[in-house]
Order: structure tokens, then sequence, then C-alpha cells
């Protein structure tokens, strides 16, 4: 009997787990055997500033289009660059199309760009990327990376010496995902940091509860008496929007504003911006 259970148990873990693993051992060796250069590429999702009425930067995420898997999502496929060493490469390639993009959007639009951990515990790749910048010709002030408290918590006096080789560079320092995971309020002290982004899974549960809607405001105002920019992430709804508002975030990130696109969207939805506030100027139209 004790036999059957176990063979059974044994069955269960091949199906669920089994998957899994190959799937993440198959997205490992496409890695390996892949055309990076060719089928990585970034979507854009604009940063909102309630305050100006307008998006004044966009977060750069990856997407991998693979000719066997298809479009596999950074979930999926930065972890396995992770495990495989990859990253610093997948990382390199990604970070040139980002400035890519960001040498043709007007000087008023920055971006932010994520980091792993391997990224920023190697000395030299962080020069590389500062080189990178200086020959791109773009102002490292347009230029934020965002690191996680997992990414930094491995080495963290490595990584705060090279976040503060970043930031005296003139780039600026977001910590992602705040109040998911290992949260501690030791980061905020600890690493040079300019602006934090509150979860989206603490967004998530402002419309139904009190202590959530109160941790929130309180996180915003310790951001602001430590003088850090605070970004709301996967804000989707009004009624949302309506809490949050009143809180004065400097910036929000979610489908509200919109979904992550593709740079020429982006920029459409930047030359789009522009118009409106030059109509704001002009005459009222004399139709209607
Ligand atoms: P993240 O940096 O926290 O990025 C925000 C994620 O939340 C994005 O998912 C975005 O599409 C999603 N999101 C934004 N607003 C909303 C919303 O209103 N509702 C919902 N449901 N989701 C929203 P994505 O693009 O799948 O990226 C997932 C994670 O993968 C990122 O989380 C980041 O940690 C990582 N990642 C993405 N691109 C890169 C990269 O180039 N390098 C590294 N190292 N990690 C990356
Ligand atoms: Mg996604
Ligand atoms: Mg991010
Ligand atoms: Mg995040």
């Amino acid at each position: 009997k004790a036999k059957a259970h176990q063979r059974g148990q044994c069955i269960l873990f091949d199906t669920a787990e089994d998957k899994e693993m190959k799937q993440a051992i198959e997205i490992e060796r496409e890695l390996r055997e892949c055309d990076l250069e060719n089928e990585l590429f970034l979507l854009f999702q604009p940063q909102y500033s309630p305050s100006l009425q307008k998006v004044v930067s966009f977060e750069a995420l990856a997407r991998w289009q693979s000719p066997k898997l298809g479009l596999v999502q950074p979930d999926q496929f930065i972890r396995a660059a992770e495990r495989s060493g990859h990253i610093r490469k997948v990382t390199g390639i990604l970070f040139n199309k980002g400035l890519d993009a960001l040498a043709k959007w007007p000087r008023d639009i920055s971006f932010s760009f994520n980091l792993s951990a391997q990224d920023i515990s190697d000395r030299s790749f962080i020069l590389s990327l500062l080189s990178a910048i200086m020959k791109s010709g773009i102002s490292p002030h347009r230029i934020e990376f965002e690191i996680t408290e997992t990414a930094v918590m491995s080495d963290l006096e490595t990584s705060r010496q090279l976040l503060q080789t970043l930031r005296s560079s003139g780039c600026k320092i977001a910590l992602d995902d705040f109040g998911s995971g290992y949260s501690s309020f030791e980061y905020l002290d600890q690493l040079p940091l300019d602006k934090v982004k509150i979860d989206r899974s603490f967004i998530r549960k402002v419309p139904h509860s009190d202590t959530s809607r109160e941790i929130v405001a309180g996180v915003i105002g310790l951001c602001r008496k430590l003088d850090l920019r605070c970004v709301l992430e996967g804000v989707e709804t009004e009624s949302e929007m309506a809490i949050l508002s009143p809180m004065k975030p400097d910036l929000i990130q979610g489908y509200l504003y919109g979904k992550p696109m593709k740079d020429s969207d982006a920029r459409d939805m930047i030359d789009r911006q522009q118009e409106q506030s030059n109509h704001g100027n002009a005459a009222p139209d004399q139709h209607e």
C-alpha cells in the first residue's frame, strides 16, 4: 500500500515539476545557441507624473522572440540567463538597444533599465555600461538603473560600491519591487538611491485593505522625508488611482497609463503628448 502511494506521488512529481524543469533546460539551451543580438528586444512602459500630468520616462522591459520557443517573457529567460552565466551578455545587448531608442527621444524623456545580481557585482561590466553611455553621447542624467533587494543581498558591499560608481557618473538608482520579498528598511539606509518603486502586489491590495492603504501612504511619506522619489507600480484602474493620488506619489507606472509597448509606439505617445501641450498653450479651437 505504501509503495503504491509512493508511486502515485512520484507520478505527480514527474508531470508538474518535470515539465517546468524541462522547459527551463530548454530555455537555457536555446539561450546558448540563439542569435541573442537579433532575437532580444525591449518594450517600454510609460511612467506618468501626476503633478506634471505627463509621461516623463519609460521603463525598458526585456523580451525574447525565439524562432523555436516563440515570445519568451523575462520572468522565464532572465533567470535562465543568470543560471547559465549569460546574463551580462544579455544585459549588454539590451542596454545598447535601450540607448539607441533613448537617443531618438526628446531630452526631457528618460528611461530606466533593470540590472541583475551578477551585473552589479562585476566592476568591469559596470564600467562597460558607463562607456556605452559615454559613446552614445546621451546625458547619464536621463538613465536610471533598477535593482532589487535580492540582487544586492548576496554581496551588499560590492553592489553598494558599484551603484555608487554609476551614481557618481550621473545615473540614477531605483530600488525595485519594494514591499515584496525581503524588503528591508536597511537597504534604504545602506544603498545610494534616488528612487523607490513600491511593488504592484502591494498596490493591488489597496482598494480592499485599510492597512495596505496606510502602509503605502506611510512609505510614500518616508520616501519624501528621505528625499527619494517614489513610484507606484501596477496601477490598473481609475478607482485605484482615486485612492492613491491624494498620497501624492511622484510617478505612476501601470496599465492605466500604458502597457509595455514597442519603441515606435512609445515615440508616438511622446509626440502626441507634445502636440497636446502645444495645443494647450494655443488659442482654443474655432469650430464647435
Ligand atoms: P519589474 O522590473 O518590476 O517590471 C514591472 C513588471 O510589471 C513588467 O512585467 C510589467 O509588464 C508589469 N506591469 C506593469 N504594470 C502593470 C499593471 O498595471 N498590471 C500588471 N498585472 N502588470 C504590470 P515584465 O515585463 O513581464 O517583467 C517582469 C520582470 O522581469 C521585471 O519586473 C524585471 O524584474 C524583470 N526584467 C524585465 N526586463 C529585464 C531586463 O532587461 N533585465 C533584468 N535583469 N530583468 C528584467
Ligand atoms: Mg509579463
Ligand atoms: Mg523594474
Ligand atoms: Mg517592479
